[in-house]
């Protein structure tokens, strides 16, 4: 039945889904995410996916990144593992292979080699895959990679990018997004989150989510980089693609309401945020 067929999310179930931390963990055990992000003049996206997912409870962190942009994010974010995105195969694989989860595409816009290295993590990784704008552009170039088995894959795109990845335009997404987005979820099998105010999760059986939380303070570029983090960082904790979606999107949109309760609706930016998730798993952790 129709009813069936929606998640709710609120704080009580998004309390129930955070990942414990246990006295006897370490940080191979709370979870192993790559993140292949940034690029030449686009290095802080990659700074935020990291600091997100940092903030989000993630043990161990690998970046996969362009040798130009490494001096400034060891500046910012130290506790990370670099490897330059010239890493051979093998090493990638290996990369790859120990990984809990993996997020690719966020500014990624001059990564010379972006396609080459995601086409090996769509095929190589039996891990959740987390899909962010410039691979969400590549992958529209490439739909054969869509049609072919694949493993899990959470797509986070907002309009104007569902619209390359599906072809229609974005006032006929627009006009009835629930049904563009479910369509495109179920015919490619993937977790999509097609962002927004009321952003949307579906699932690749069909289950569908609106989220309520969240509001125009995120309408600033960079925030979809934070969300990416989050996500990334939920999945590489064992959550179910359509949990870490679900809990990762009511999570960032609430870091920014208890965000707006300090600071005006133009002030808020990525530390902010960051303050605002915190606020929110201190009080239920
Ligand atoms: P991006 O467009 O990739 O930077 O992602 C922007 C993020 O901010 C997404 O998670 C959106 O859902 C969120 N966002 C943008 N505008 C709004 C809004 N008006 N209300 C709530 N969330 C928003
Ligand atoms: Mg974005």
């Amino acid at each position: 039945p129709e009813a069936s067929r929606w998640i709710q999310m609120d704080a009580l179930q998004v309390t129930r889904l955070l990942p414990r931390l246990h006295d006897n963990d370490y940080k191979n055990t709370t979870g192993r995410l790559t993140v292949i992000a940034g690029s030449p003049w686009m290095a802080g996206a990659a700074q935020f996916n990291l600091e997100a997912a940092q903030a989000m409870g993630c043990g161990m962190l690998h970046a996969l990144v362009d040798p130009a942009v490494y001096p400034i994010l060891q500046a910012a974010c130290p506790h990370i593992v670099y490897h330059p995105n010239t890493l051979s195969e093998a090493d990638l694989t290996a990369l790859l292979n120990q990984s809990d989860a993996v997020a690719i595409g966020s500014g990624c816009d001059h990564l010379a080699n972006l396609e080459t290295v995601l086409e090996r993590v769509l095929h190589c990784s039996s891990v959740p895959v987390i899909l962010d704008a410039a691979a969400l552009r590549c992958l529209a170039r490439h739909p054969e990679w869509l049609n072919t088995p694949h493993g899990d894959w959470i797509l986070t795109p907002h309009v104007g990018e569902f619209s390359a990845l599906c072809g229609r335009s974005v006032e006929e997404i627009q006009a009835d997004r629930i049904r563009c987005a479910e369509e495109y979820a179920l015919a490619h099998q993937v977790t999509l989150v097609l962002k927004g105010a009321d952003t949307l999760i579906i699932s690749p059986e069909g289950l569908r989510c609106v989220n309520k939380t969240g509001n125009p303070s995120l309408a600033k570029a960079g925030s979809g980089d934070l969300l990416t983090g989050m996500i990334a960082a939920l999945a590489a904790r064992g959550l179910t693609p359509m949990e870490a979606a679900c809990c990762g999107v009511w999570l960032h949109g609430k870091a920014a309401d208890k965000a707006i309760e300090k600071t005006s609706l133009y002030g808020v930016h990525h530390k902010e945020i960051l303050a605002g998730l915190d606020a929110f798993l201190f009080d239920h952790q």
